[in-house]
């Protein structure tokens, strides 16, 4: 039987994953004018923070006082702690709940609300959502994606699109088109949430909702066992190495609650999406490696901390989300050009936002040429519109 595609309605920019990166370029090039797809394969919106329990937002200050990311990466910690409960604390616009030990502009969230209204967010924006829709392969003509490729309930789907921005958190369509990428390794996790009769009576007592939802991660070293003895540590490309990473995790947890009293506890939520931090990121052209700590660059899309060591600065640049020879892809969230400390610098779920709504607001700048072109884009133009959106550059913190 032959397949053929149903070529769908054209899009000015075609996002493929609706993970924090993928929601923010959305949401961003939508507010721009652009007519935009999300593709998700799942059914809820969120990726890693959501679906796959992650459910900390790392801090958007340099913990050390300093505000680093506003626009989206703001207006999202803020959607998530209006939604259900956070840890903000006061001086952060908290005061309701228990704050966080490390007084940081960062939350605990309700994965569940968050995601829910994710939903309302982007659809409010004007984003089409497509979900249970698996994007295959994106339809080139030479370097250029002219579509991507859609599998779903109504079978092969094309998707004719002027942009396309990868989401999808493993670099999914970009590697498929060329792009060169490399890859990551990872320490076992798997991280369900439940809660326990401790947590609970701890709840009816202080109606903490942080405590009673308890994050269990199966790879931990907390867990007792940590990642298994004698593993090479996980890559994620290879569909056997997924499910070993997924069924070990999920035995582990089994095993663990097996020696627990049935009647005191319950798993809530089990993770919809493999917990890898690092699976695969582009080669841009240029890389972060994360030494760039006080250095501004001249193509900054915007600022952020280092959320493991207070006190550091570090500009992103907007050449990290693209490859000079693929004019009209770009990426976002933890798949750009970023290596070493700067992937562990930028894979956190603030900057994924961050990256986000600059691919977004450029892809949406690119569509309306003619001939789009994201590695042609005026960078102060960008630059402009982020400032505009509320973007901080913070440049008194960095030498030129
Ligand atoms: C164990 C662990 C702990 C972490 N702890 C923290 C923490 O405490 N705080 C923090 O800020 N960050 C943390 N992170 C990092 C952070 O959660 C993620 O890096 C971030 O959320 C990634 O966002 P993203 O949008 O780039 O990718 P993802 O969240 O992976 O989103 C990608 C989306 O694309 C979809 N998708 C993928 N392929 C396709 C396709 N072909 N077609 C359609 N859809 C597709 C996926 O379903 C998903 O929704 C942690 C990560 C891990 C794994």
């Amino acid at each position: 039987m032959e397949i053929k595609e149903t070529v769908c309605k054209a899009y000015d920019v075609v996002v493929v994953g609706g993970g924090i990166g993928g929601v923010a370029a959305a949401v961003a090039a939508a507010r721009e004018g652009a007519s935009v797809l999300l593709v998700e394969k799942l059914i809820n919106l969120g990726g890693l923070a959501t679906e796959g329990l992650i459910s900390w937002y790392e801090p958007i200050c340099d913990g050390a006082g300093t505000q680093m990311i506003a626009g989206i990466g703001e207006e999202l910690i803020k959607l998530a702690a209006s939604v259900g409960f956070d840890s903000l604390p006061e001086k952060w616009g908290g005061g309701t709940c228990t704050p966080n030990r490390r007084g940081a502009y960062a939350s605990h969230f309700s994965p569940t609300f968050f995601s829910l209204a994710l939903d309302k967010w982007v659809q409010e924006a004007g984003v089409e959502l497509l979900f249970d829709s698996r994007a295959t392969y994106p339809k080139m003509e030479g370097n250029r994606c002219v579509g991507v490729i859609v599998e779903n309930v109504s079978g092969t789907e094309l998707y004719p699109a002027k942009v396309v921005i990868d989401a999808t958190g493993d670099a999914t369509v970009m590697h498929r088109a060329g792009v060169p990428c490399l890859l990551g390794e990872n320490y076992l996790a798997y991280v369900t949430h439940g809660f326990t009769y401790e947590s609970a009576k701890t709840y009816a007592e202080d109606g903490n909702l942080r405590v009673f939802r308890k994050w269990k991660n199966a790879g931990s070293d907390l867990w007792g066992n940590g990642h298994p003895e004698g593993r090479a540590l996980f890559g994620g490309v290879d569909a056997r190495e997924v499910t070993e990473f997924i069924t070990v995790g999920k035995a582990r947890t089994l095993s663990y609650y097996e020696e627990t009293d049935k009647n005191g506890r319950e798993i809530m939520t089990l993770p919809t999406i493999p917990q890898f931090r690092k699976v695969r990121h582009i080669v841009g052209k240029t890389t972060f490696d994360g030494t760039e700590d006080g250095k501004n660059c001249a193509d900054s899309i915007g600022t952020t901390g280092d959320f493991r060591f207070p006190g550091k600065h570090f500009a992103i640049p907007y050449s990290t989300l693209y490859h000079e020879e693929f004019p009209n892809m770009l990426a976002a969230g933890r798949i750009i050009s970023a290596h070493g400390e700067g992937w562990e610098i930028t894979r956190v779920i603030p900057v994924c936002a961050l990256t986000g709504e600059a691919a977004g607001v450029a892809a949406a700048m690119a569509a309306k040429e003619k001939t789009p072109d994201v590695t042609a884009l005026s960078v102060e133009a960008l630059q402009q519109k982020l400032r505009d959106k509320g973007v901080m550059f913070n440049n008194s913190f960095f030498t030129e």
